[in-house]
């Protein structure tokens, strides 16, 4: 899945440090996040900032990956060391090496944002990225997602008054009434419904959706996750379903979201009753039948696939 970046980890705990010249600037606009037009990456704070030299203000620490990686005596790239300190370690055993890259995200107002990619560089969508492997889809999803909280909460819903970043936490502070506004997940189930070697697969009404899904719903306010599932399967397709099992969780930043996944058996008569303001189809395929998914970057497809081997 599109979170599954290993070796590398995404540490996305609050900090309130300042960029340097080397670490990476993630700069969404509408027409997409800026990358480096020669290979498919980021611009470093030092290349974004000679095009944006009054822009440094506006850079707002997001997040950091970082792995681990063996380390060599002759690989070595502390600048201090004379690896006479480390010459005893590294010749018994590798070390482990904590490498990590820094990002920061352009937080400026959308109308400042617009038609702003310097020459050399381009800009690419996020959900355009889910296929080029790496840890860059990840990030650029999540980049979206902080970045359109940031975008939607420039001023206080209480008192209307101009918000500030907090400097202790991941939040905005009204600077008039002090409200606090914390980033915005919302958390929606995504649900299997099986019925011995068949699955229920689904199509979104929505003009342009092509691909076989399964039921998914936003959860309710007052209502827990298993709840959220037996009421969106009932609400679009009429079907009752029983024995829920975990199957997973995902971020999935390009719709603000945290998908919360269960494999369930159906409980009761098979005959769809479709709703035909959310979907398009509903259908009972065939464990051989399922058609190839197009990728595993989200949990749907992860759980489709799942299914269509057998695992579940
Ligand atoms: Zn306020």
């Amino acid at each position: 899945m599109i979170q599954d970046i290993a070796p590398w980890k995404l540490d996305n705990a609050f900090s309130d440090a300042v960029p340097s010249s080397a670490d990476l600037v993630l700069d969404i606009n509408c027409d997409g996040l800026l990358c480096t037009a020669s290979s498919l990456s980021l611009p470093t704070v030092g290349e974004w900032h000679e095009h944006f030299p009054l822009s440094l203000a506006s850079l707002i620490y997001a997040f950091r990956l970082f792995k681990e990686a063996p380390t060599k005596h002759g690989d070595c790239t502390t600048a201090s060391c004379t690896h006479a300190e480390h010459a005893t370690l590294h010749s018994q055993t590798d070390i482990p090496r904590l490498e990590e890259i820094r990002f920061f995200l352009v937080v400026r107002p959308r109308e400042e944002a617009e038609g702003m990619t310097p020459d050399g560089m381009r800009r690419t969508t996020p959900s355009a990225l889910r296929g080029a492997g790496g840890p860059l889809p990840f990030v650029a999803v999540t980049a979206l997602h902080l970045f359109r909280w940031y975008a939607s909460h420039r001023f206080c819903g209480r008192c209307g008054s101009a918000l500030r970043p907090s400097p202790k936490e991941r939040a905005l502070v009204c600077t008039s009434c002090s409200e606090i506004f914390y980033p915005v997940i919302a958390p929606c189930v995504i649900v299997a419904v099986t019925d011995k070697d068949r699955l229920l697969l689904t199509r979104y009404a929505r003009s342009n959706a092509v691909r076989l899904v399964l039921v998914a719903g936003f959860v309710e306010i007052g209502e827990t996750a298993e709840q959220a599932a037996e009421r969106e399967v009932m609400e679009e397709t009429g079907l009752r379903i029983r024995n829920l099992r975990y199957a997973g969780s995902q971020p999935w930043g390009l719709s603000g979201t945290l998908a919360i996944g269960f494999f369930a058996e159906l409980d009761g008569p098979d005959t769809i009753h479709l709703d035909t303001g959310e979907l398009a189809e509903a259908c009972w395929v065939n464990r051989t039948d399922i058609p190839p998914c197009p990728d595993d970057s989200s949990l749907t497809m992860s759980m489709i696939e799942r299914f269509a081997r057998g695992v579940e």
